[in-house]
């Protein structure tokens, strides 16, 4: 293998290029980014950066120096806009083309959105660094924020804006916070967190009309009230970011389809990140994870692969998000769990543990920093539920 590509300049794409010369890849690698920037880290994007605490450049995921001292094309702002994985091609926005041996793919995720009617403010997301130079300027003490949707970007962001003196509410359809991920009880935590911050939280709603109102717009909701604000903002989730490949003879569906070692359906070809679809051994499902750290771990993993190893990427998916001076860390799964248990539940800590089909799969902590190593171990050993009771044993209360 001569060329190595790796289209995607965040996370897994950095640290998968990263890997290529720790592992002793000598031929080229060239790291191709539809971004402008070096590459950066998003977590920071919805917390420090929008505060302010944090300027752009220093969330910089290699200084601008590794990439020459590792010999890593850079080519920025220039998309991959196809593939033919026949002729192992890839076709450039700038009109060019550029062939390969192996090609890491990790294109991500680009921030789902919706449309307001004419004369209404502009919607805002967060996902890159231009949206939050765009967001920034309009969080002005005093405004009206809405925020869309009470996922953990949607709650960081609400959190953020409450600091800044804005004042904030947050819509979401379910009936409670993060109750898609992890039920109600947890959700009704979060929801006691944000209102004791001054923020309004108004669940279990749909918006039926929107119209613009002065400065802003204003939202009726299917209860009936009505919300007025000068800046709306979405968090209503992400969609991988893989309709360049379409046609392209790698297999798709709800991401790229990878076998179990990152390998796609194309010879050649491994995927990671947010994109990558495979089935972990960890839990024998097939799984699509948006956390920073299975990123990065899969780059490093996927670069093996390509480089002739088979072994499958087995992992405890890690996740963490801050809101306010809280820290809550997750690792496991939540998706279609059938059992959890509160371990602890007081107004500075939260401690959950989730189970499906007869075994532990997850486990939330806030404010227990050393459940975490713990449930991780019991997850990675198929702990039974009746079992996993008895592993708070000795953790302070
Ligand atoms: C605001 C925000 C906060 C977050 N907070 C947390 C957190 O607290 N904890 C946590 O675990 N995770 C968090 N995440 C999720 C985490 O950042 C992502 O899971 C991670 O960035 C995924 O990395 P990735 O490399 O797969 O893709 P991405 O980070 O999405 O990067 C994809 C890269 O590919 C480029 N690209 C896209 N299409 C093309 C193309 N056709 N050609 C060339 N380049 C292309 C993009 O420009 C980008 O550089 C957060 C995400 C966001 C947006």
């Amino acid at each position: 293998m001569r060329r190595v590509v790796v289209v995607g300049g965040s996370v897994g794409g950095v640290h998968a290029a990263e890997a290529l010369r720790d592992q002793g890849f000598e031929g080229e690698v060239t790291l191709v980014s539809a971004d402008a920037q070096l590459p950066y880290d998003r977590p920071p994007l919805s917390k420090d950066v929008l505060l302010g605490k944090t300027d752009a450049d220093r969330i910089l995921l290699r200084p601008a120096g590794w990439y020459e001292e590792r010999d890593i094309d850079l080519r920025l702002g220039n998309a991959a806009r196809g593939l033919d994985a026949a002729s192992k091609t890839l076709s450039l926005a700038d009109g060019s083309e550029l062939g390969y041996d192996g090609l890491v793919l990790a294109t991500g995720s680009a921030a789902r959105t919706l449309t307001l009617p004419e004369g209404s403010p502009e919607v805002h997301v967060v996902r890159t660094l231009e949206d939050v130079e765009g967001l920034r300027p309009e969080l002005q003490p005093g405004r009206r924020l809405v925020m869309i949707g009470a996922g953990f970007i949607g709650l960081e962001i609400a959190a953020v804006a409450v600091q800044l003196g804005l004042e904030v509410t947050v819509l979401e359809y379910a009936p409670s916070p993060l109750a898609r991920v992890f039920g109600g009880e947890v959700g009704g935590w979060y929801r006691g967190l944000h209102e004791r911050n001054g923020v309004r939280m108004i669940c279990g709603v749909s918006i039926t009309g929107t119209e613009p109102a002065p400065g802003g717009v204003t939202m009726t909701l299917d209860n009936g009230e009505t919300v007025t604000a000068e800046v709306v903002v979405a968090g209503i989730g992400a969609a991988p970011a893989i309709e360049w490949l379409a046609g392209s003879g790698v297999e798709l569906g709800n991401g790229v389809l990878c076998s179990p070692d990152l390998r796609t359906s194309a010879p050649d070809v491994v995927a990671v990140g947010d994109i990558a679809n495979w089935r972990n051994a960890a839990f024998d499902e097939e799984m699509r994870v948006e956390h920073w750290t299975n990123a990065s771990e899969q780059g490093r993993h996927a670069v093996t692969t390509l480089l002739g190893d088979s072994a499958p990427f087995s992992s405890v998916p890690y996740f963490w998000t801050d809101q306010y001076d809280t820290k809550l860390r997750f690792v496991g799964r939540a998706a279609g769990f059938t059992d959890s248990r509160i371990e602890s539940m007081t107004d500075d800590k939260l401690v959950v543990t989730i189970g499906r089909d007869g075994v532990l799969i997850g486990a939330l902590c806030l404010g227990a920093p050393r459940h975490l190593a713990r449930y991780k171990a019991a997850i990675q050993a198929k702990t039974p539920w009746h079992d996993s009771a008895a592993l708070a044993e000795g953790l302070p209360a």
